[in-house]
Order: C-alpha cells, then structure tokens, then sequence
C-alpha cells in the first residue's frame, strides 16, 4: 500500500467514515499522520473510536489548523445542500480531496487509467484490470469499485492503477494526472448532486482536463453529451483523441457494429473480433465497454492478438446480467446493479421473453423511457417503493402482479414463467430502482435473489 508519509506535518482531517474515509484513516495512521475524523452516523462514529482514531466535530474544529480534509464523496457538498462541514471548511478555504487524490499524490511514478461514465463503470475497469493482466505488469484495480485506493498496493514505474471514478469522486480530485481517461457514457443521473445537468458533464469531462501530456482520452460518441466534448476535444493536440462506439462505425477510434470490433485506430479499419461470442459480455452496451477496454490496453502498448485472447476469458461481474441459473429450462438473471432505467434497459434489450422483477426505492423519470420494451415483457412483478407508480406506467401494455417482496416476486414469476412454457423464457431482476428501501445495497439484494433462485425446486441445466 502507498504511504501517505509526504503528509507528515501537516493537519489532514478526514469527514466520512465510509469504506474509504476508513481506508483513509488507516493509510494516514500507517504514516503516522493522526488525523480527526468524523461522520453524522453515531455508530461509525463508535466504531472509528473503539478502533483508536481521533473523533472530533469538524463543524467545531478549529479549521485554521485544517491543511487538507479528505471527503467522502458520497457526501454533498455543493448540492443540493452542503453538509455543514463543507461549507465551514470553504469559508476557512481548507481544500476537499477523496482518497483518489491522496493515491496520486503518494505515488507519481506509476501509470493511470481512469475510467467514467454513467452506466459501465465497473465492467470496464475489471474488463480492462483483466486484459492488463495478462501482460503480467503489476496493477492496482478499485477505486469506486471494490478495493478504495489507498488500500490498493504500491507500484513503481512499471505499474498500472485502474481506477473506477465517481462523478463524486472526479468533483474531488486536484492534482491528480491520468495518462489514460475513459469517459464511456452520460446520461441523466445523481442530477440533484449536481445541480442539474450541467453540472453533472461538467464533472464527467473534468477527468480529461486531468490527462498527462501525450495521454489518451477514450470517448464514447454514442450520446449527444458525450459527442459535444469528444468535438471540444478534437481541437487539443497534446493528447490522442480515441472515439468509441457500439453503434456506429468510427473513423480514427474503434467500433463495434453489431458486435464486430473493427479498429481504426491506424486508419485501416481492422476486423478484430465477434464479440457476440463472448457470453460474458452481452448487448450492445457491454460492445461499448469491450471498445473501451480495448482502446485503453492499446494504449498502454497491448498488441491486438492479447487483447482478443484477455476479452475471450473475461469472467464478467456479479450482480450485472449474472446468470444465476436455468431450472426447469428458464433462465434467472440477477441484474440487481441495473438501478436506473438506462441500465434495465440495457438488460431488457437482449431477452424477448422477460418476467420482470422490478421496483425498489425510484429514480427520477421512473420507467416511462423503457416502453418500447414493454412487448417483451411477460409480466411484470413489482417490488418496494416503486411498485404503484410502476404499474401505472405499465398499465395496457404489460400485465402486473404486486408482490411487495424480492421473495415473493421470484416465486410468482417462476410460477407464469413455468405455466406459460414459452421458449426463451428469463426471469430478470432489472429493478431500475435503487435498492435503499428493502435491502442494504444492490449486492445485498443481488445475493438474495441469488439465495432464493437456489432454494428453488427443478430440474437445472448447466448456464
Ligand atoms: P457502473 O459501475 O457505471 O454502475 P456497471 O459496469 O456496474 O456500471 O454496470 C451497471 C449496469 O449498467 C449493468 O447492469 C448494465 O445494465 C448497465 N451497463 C453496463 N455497461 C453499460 C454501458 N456501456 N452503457 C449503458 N449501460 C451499461
């Protein structure tokens, strides 16, 4: 793990005592840096005390001594209200960094991906930690995603970090440099954290105004947002400009029409491979990760033939299309992580025959922008907050059960599933919701839908 020793002598406080506000706390007490520490959850608080660090209401702290307070990005502190916090350390003008930064402050020596966008995030930095692998060159994979980075471990020279990054977590970074920034999608989303829309691209595109000279930026063009600053960036010639898309062919970038990943990088429209036969990575949205992941290994010097041979054994993530089972010949698919309707729909797209399970505490927008899905939807069974507003968005155009529990929905879904006989038949948990009101996270409900389909009686064939 990188040390955070070049912040010895200075006050460095610490608000948010999440997985990396503690993740802080330890690499900063590995320094021998103490640092206060605080967060409005009393038992977090309890615990960071029973665990030896210093608490102190950074509200009453006497912030002249402040040089640097590392925020937790789940935590607003712009909007759509700033925690009391925030703004008694701006009116002192104590800087707000996330963990992220400290990593790229500790550690200027190893090379960095990293990777954004509103949908995809996680897929493409495990797909692209993956293919890096292969080369054998050590890597450092987290961030927003599984391992924060001050818990990832020390690379020299010849290291690569790749790490997920939060438009929370972007809002928060000041020096850090990226000789590789993926920006794969935007599409509304957190806007209340953002103030609007605006306010949400403007942090997505900050990760490029953060790229070391001769870096690559990797840009997805298929959404008007997007395309506006992949235009704006065409202008920059200090860094290479790679577009991707999984919609159209792309001159100077690399495409994945109907699956085929052509490259073009070099001007020569390369067939590279049929991503269709790649079972961990269905649909079209995972094309446009595969883009990605393999723009970023080219630019990190993998040759073409590695890259394909590293896409091939992508083990895929939970929780994201996982098939979970086929029992009695239909498929359950655990979708959990899909929490907005862009994400659903992404789902949807590649199954005809769908029993629906759907609900959870609701976005903005609801499911009105997945209509056209409708007609492949069997029945819906709806779940959690959502589930009134749902079935009236759906009523005439899919038959509904309300079921109020994830349980529940999975038993009544296998029950139309087997009664109906269709082939092709998929019991998808695609919530398009967040999962706050019935379960501690996505993964949380993504595990009990797990433990329920394999309690569940029939004949299983192998996924
Ligand atoms: P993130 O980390 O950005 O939340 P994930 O890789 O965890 O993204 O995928 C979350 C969900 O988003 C997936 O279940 C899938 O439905 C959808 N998704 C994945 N990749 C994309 C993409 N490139 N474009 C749109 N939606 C995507």
């Amino acid at each position: 793990m990188e040390t955070l020793s070049f912040l010895d002598g200075q006050t460095v406080a610490v608000m948010g005592l999440g997985k990396s506000g503690t993740a802080t706390l330890r690499a900063l007490a590995r320094a021998g840096v103490s640092a206060p520490a605080w967060d409005d959850d009393a038992e977090a608080l309890a615990q960071a005390m029973h665990d030896g660090f210093m608490v102190s209401d950074l509200v009453e702290a006497e912030r002249s001594k402040i040089d640097l307070l590392v925020w937790s990005p789940g935590i607003p502190h712009v909007h759509p209200t700033p925690h009391p916090v925030a703004v008694a350390a701006r009116r002192a003008h104590v800087p707000l960094v996330c963990d992220v930064e400290l990593l790229a402050r500790a550690n200027l020596a190893a090379r960095y991906v990293g990777v954004t966008g509103t949908n995809g995030k996680s897929t493409t930095t495990t797909l692209i930690g993956h293919i890096l692998a292969a080369t054998g060159a050590p890597l450092g994979i987290g961030g927003n995603l599984g391992t924060p980075a001050l818990e990832l471990p020390s690379l020299g020279l010849d290291g690569t970090y790749v790490l997920e990054l939060s438009s929370y977590q972007l809002e928060l970074l000041d020096q850090a440099r990226f000789d590789v920034g993926v920006l794969l999608n935007i599409t509304p989303d957190h806007l209340a954290r953002h103030g609007g829309m605006e306010g949400y691209i403007e942090a997505k595109a900050s990760l490029f105004a953060k790229l070391r000279g001769q870096g690559t930026a990797v840009i997805g063009v298929d959404d008007a947002p997007c395309r506006q600053i992949f235009e704006a960036l065409r202008g920059r010639g200090d860094i290479t400009v790679r577009p991707i898309s999984a919609e159209r062919f792309i001159e100077g970038g690399v495409s994945a029409v109907d699956g085929l990943l052509v490259d073009d990088s070099e001007g020569k429209a390369e067939k590279i491979a049929d991503l269709g036969e790649i079972a961990s990575l269905p649909g079209r949205h995972n094309w446009q990760n595969a883009c990605a992941a393999y723009a970023v290994a080219k630019a990190c010097g993998m040759e073409r033939e590695g890259i394909v041979a590293a896409l091939r054994t992508y083990p895929g993530l939970r929780h994201r299309q996982e098939l979970v089972a086929i029992i009695d010949g239909v498929r359950y698919v655990n979708d959990s992580k899909a929490t907005n309707a862009d994400a659903a729909e992404k789902a949807m797209v590649c199954y005809d025959t769908i029993y629906w399970i759907a609900g959870g505490q609701p976005k903005e927008g609801g499911i009105d922008s997945l209509e056209p899905l409708f007609p492949r939807v069997r029945r819906a069974f709806l779940i959690g907050q959502a589930a009134e507003a749902f079935a009236r968005t759906l009523a005439g155009k899919a038959p509904v059960e309300q079921c109020g529990t994830l349980e529940a929905a999975i038993g009544q879904a296998r029950a139309w599933a087997l009664k109906e006989g269709l082939p092709g038949a998929v019991v998808l948990l695609s919530p398009a919701c967040a999962s706050w009101d019935q379960f501690k996270s996505f993964e949380h409900r993504g595990e009990m839908f797990r433990e329920v389909v394999e309690a569940l009686p029939g004949e299983r064939s192998a996924p």
